[in-house]
């Protein structure tokens, strides 16, 4: 093959905040020529536009970044061998594998060879964004059709990219949302239909269990919904245990009459939409950043303590930010700024602690804390700054001194021989501001060191 200068380049669709913090998603171009490289960055834009227009997708939009990655095919669309044609020479040699509706890009049935398919896919999101956590390729062929890769439910990579082909109209434009809850959040097909082979394992939204505190989404099932639920309509507004998952038509359990895992165009059921929300947390923080940095602070009285919190939010829905002070939360404190005076804490160690919680209505379960997240800074907080302002000897070598800082507190003058015990010998109870003591105490002989302790 003559070494064809393939364009290729990167370009942000949406970007939220830093790759480290975000579930990022990248829309790869295949089936597009380098003249249809606008084309392809519409086509990209409409189909995240489908994506978020979902939920829980858009009440969380902020936590995600969308790329596009484009790179020229010589052909435009895809190979459709169920019909005799046509055949398109692409890049990642997509294909309508099964019932012109199924694509797939090699290792396949038509070519067993990872590197002319999947192992591009690898290379490139390698190259251009290995922080993707979710890789849809966008088939550029009016026929509509999509897969979600190969593999089971279990031993997915994010590598693997969701197929779609170009279908801009519903339910058909639901084929990533649909794949992502796959990919992302572990959920499985709730359909009924039989497909031979396929074999079904416990999953968020599926399970063999029919006892109703060993159903994985209990929590959802209200106590006057009978358990296995009626398949009928008049169950279809509540979370119940619906006979038919998997493929299986008996034996497996879904928890909604209906839902985006079992039809297209249908929103996702409460467990899979609180299946995606914990996935979301697994991959971002509800914070981009904290200040100060670093977990310890030295602070002195009369300066300022600032924390502050850069938050990640829901688009709807505020999260909950607590501030604590010793185990005890700042009442007043829930906005991303704490301002404290060093004083109110007193001299020595102190615990600040940032709490931040998720308190959507929308995750009931959550056995890993991970709409949850918590920072501590230790606060060494030291006493105001005293100085000896004069120093002299007085008659009879009875030395004398000046002592200066800011009032407040007491100061305890403490005296030793030899530097490391010292004996308090005197307290200045109602600390002015200014000390002009003069030493009456019997020599002891030998060298005296004389030293000036604040306290709170
Ligand atoms: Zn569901």
């Amino acid at each position: 093959m003559a070494a064809a200068l393939r364009a290729q380049v990167l370009v942000p669709l949406e970007v939220n905040g830093p790759v480290t913090n975000r579930v990022n998603m990248v829309v790869l171009a295949e089936g597009y020529t380098a003249a249809q490289q606008g084309q392809f960055l519409r086509d990209a834009t409409n189909l995240m536009a489908n994506f978020f227009a979902a939920e829980p997708y858009s009440a969380y939009r902020g936590h995600f970044n969308a790329y596009a990655l484009f790179v020229a095919s010589a052909e435009s669309g895809s190979d459709h061998p169920t019909t005799g044609g046509p055949y398109r020479n692409t890049y990642f040699n997509s294909a309508y594998e099964f019932y012109d509706y199924v694509i797939t890009i090699p290792p396949n049935g038509l070519d067993p060879d990872p590197a002319h398919g999947v192992g591009k896919v690898e290379q490139l999101v390698e190259q251009w964004l290995p922080e993707a956590d979710i890789v849809v390729l966008l088939v550029n062929d009016i026929q509509p059709g999509g897969s979600s890769g190969v593999g089971g439910p279990t031993g997915r990579s994010n590598r693997l990219p969701i197929i779609t082909a170009l279908n801009p109209f519903p339910p058909y434009s639901d084929i990533v949302v649909h794949e992502s809850g796959h990919f992302f959040a572990g959920l499985v097909d709730e359909y009924t239909n039989a497909y031979p082979g396929y074999v079904p394992v416990e999953a968020p939204n599926a399970t063999r269990q029919t006892q109703r505190d060993r159903i994985p989404w209990n929590a959802w099932i209200e106590p006057d919904t009978p358990v296995p639920t009626p398949n009928d309509w008049q169950w279809a507004d509540v979370v119940g245990l619906f006979e038919g998952a998997q493929y299986q038509a008996t034996g497996w359990y879904r928890p909604r009459f209906d839902c985006k895992m079992r039809t297209l165009g249908m929103p996702f059921c409460e467990v899979c939409r609180e299946q995606i929300v914990r996935a979301i947390y697994d991959k971002v923080r509800p914070w981009d950043d904290v200040r100060p940095a670093g977990e310890l602070l030295h602070a002195n009285a009369g300066q300022t303590l600032r924390f502050e919190v850069d938050l990640v939010e829901p688009v709807s829905g505020a999260l909950a930010v607590t501030w604590l002070t010793n185990g005890v939360p700042v009442a007043g404190s829930s906005g991303p700024v704490l301002v404290l005076d060093p004083a109110s804490l007193g001299a020595g160690r102190h615990q600040v602690e940032l709490r931040v919680a998720d308190p959507t209505p929308w995750v009931r379960t959550d056995p890993e804390q991970r709409l949850r997240a918590t920072w501590t800074w230790e606060v060494l907080v030291g006493g105001p700054v005293l100085r000896w302002t004069a120093v002299g000897g007085a008659a009879g070598g009875r030395p004398w001194f000046t002592l200066e800082g800011p009032a407040g507190g007491s100061v305890v003058l403490e005296r030793s021989a030899d530097l490391s015990a010292w004996q308090p010998f005197l307290t200045n109870t109602a600390w002015s501001g200014r000390w002009d003591y003069t030493n009456d105490l019997p020599e002891q002989g030998g060298m005296e060191f004389f030293r000036a302790v604040w306290q709170p």
